[in-house]
């Protein structure tokens, strides 16, 4: 008792601790330029001030020295798989693996993602343990980045999210809308309010073939129109974005037409869809390492299965230059790795594909943070270092500006406040 009343007493109280951040370097995700010498004032888990050159600490503030290090807002991952990491042979776990197992593997994938700096992702889809991890780092059980689940992905009997495709026959069922498959508008519906009851925050739909499911076709179009229509209208009422993976054209298309929010890969995209995605304000996730990663794996003897080899070495070398070509013809870009395709935690990896594809170095960043919180929806409390946001701060010891390789060695990481790593 007599310890608690010496707390109060001091000034400002117990809880005033303001930490001041001293950046010698500041990317704020709003300026298209840097800013040297600055402080960043967090007081529990916001910002509530950005002033020129280095503050000092008055009694009971806390100074963080990053006076050498670049400071960029927490990053953003928008297309990550925290259930599964890619590894040799692996087309074998969803036959051995409990949810249990897939839980505990889950929460190292979720802690690299998190000390790589990607303080928020979007999780974009799962067996719908991704809800319940994100459930646990909310609750800090588990160190890991805040997470925006689609929970399990919705396909059509036979597509890419289909979970029971090259079963045996008798293990094959027919599966519907509980387990994310669905055949009408009708089941469309059901299939979203389930996710919505499930507690996902967002719904992913595989609107084409893809390249690591049990399946022939890497492009097909695997909806009607007329099914993402009842998949969108119905997301609209439960406040759901929608993110739909496509790899061919016409599928695409049939998904920036009904509305998606997002398109995921985006591999064969043509004039007309380019155009599609201008008029529609639709979002390309481009997933470069993705497409880089499958067709590594795809050459060593062994890694994938033979289909699945086959059309990793299809579709991964076109991803880059369709990017290169979506960026100039001013296609809106969000930051998005497919992580699990590759391992976690080299997210950052994309940033290096997506400027040697022409993209200036600052918009990277800025599609790793403001666009990406614009596209998740959240770009009132996320995406930029500004006075209210959210503290998700990260830190690189070189300027990504003029080395933007060094957002692979990410050396400080506060995410809503608390300090992750600081090297
Ligand atoms: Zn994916």
């Amino acid at each position: 008792m007599k310890k608690l009343l010496f707390f109060c007493l001091l000034p400002g109280g117990l809880f005033a601790q303001n930490t001041l951040i001293h950046c010698g370097t500041l990317i704020d995700g709003v300026a298209n330029e840097a800013k040297s010498q600055m402080t960043i004032v967090v007081e529990k888990n916001k910002i509530i001030g950005i002033e020129k050159g280095y503050k000092s600490a008055k009694s009971g503030e806390k100074v963080i020295d990053l006076k050498s290090k670049t400071v960029m807002p927490g990053l953003i991952d928008c297309h990550v798989h925290l259930e599964s990491e890619t590894r040799r042979g692996g087309a074998i776990d969803r036959f051995t693996l409990n949810p249990a197992d897939i839980a505990f593997e889950s929460t190292r994938n979720a802690k690299n993602t998190l000390l790589a700096g990607f303080t928020t992702v979007r999780d974009l889809g799962g067996s719908g343990v991704n809800v319940a991890l994100r459930n646990a780092i909310n609750k800090g059980l588990v160190v890991g980045p805040r997470i925006y689940t689609s929970g399990k992905s919705i396909a059509t009997t036979g597509g890419h999210a289909d979970p029971t495709n090259a079963y045996r026959k008798d293990l094959m069922g027919d599966p519907g809308p509980l387990e994310g498959v669905v055949n009408s508008k009708e089941d469309a519906r059901k299939a979203v309010r389930q996710r919505y009851k499930d507690g996902s925050d967002l719904i992913k739909i595989t609107a084409t073939g893809g390249v690591l499911s049990l399946a022939s076709n890497s492009q097909n179009p695997q909806f009607t129109e007329d099914e993402i229509r009842g998949i969108v209208e119905t997301a609209q009422d439960y406040g759901f974005t929608v993110a739909a993976h496509a790899h061919g054209a016409e599928g695409m298309k049939r998904a920036i037409r009904a509305g998606v929010t997002s398109v995921e890969h985006g591999t064969y995209m043509d004039d007309e869809a380019i155009a599609l995605f201008k008029k529609h304000g639709t979002y390309l996730v481009p997933t470069i390492l993705a497409g880089k990663t499958v067709a590594d794996s795809a050459r060593i003897m062994g890694y994938y299965t033979l289909v699945q080899a086959r059309k990793a070495l299809e579709v991964g070398p076109k991803i880059q230059s369709m990017f290169a070509k979506a960026y100039k013809e001013g296609v809106k870009i969000a930051f998005g790795t497919d992580s699990g395709v590759s391992i976690h935690g080299v997210n950052a990896k994309e940033f290096e594909y997506m400027v040697e594809a022409g993209m200036p170095a600052m918009e990277a960043i800025k599609a790793a943070t403001a666009s990406a919180s614009d596209l998740l929806r959240i770009k009132e409390q996320i995406g930029t270092i500004e006075t209210g946001k959210m503290a998700d701060i990260v830190a690189t010891s070189e300027n990504p500006l003029q080395n933007i390789k060094t957002m692979m060695n990410v050396k400080f990481v506060m995410k809503d406040g608390v300090v992750y790593k600081n090297e």
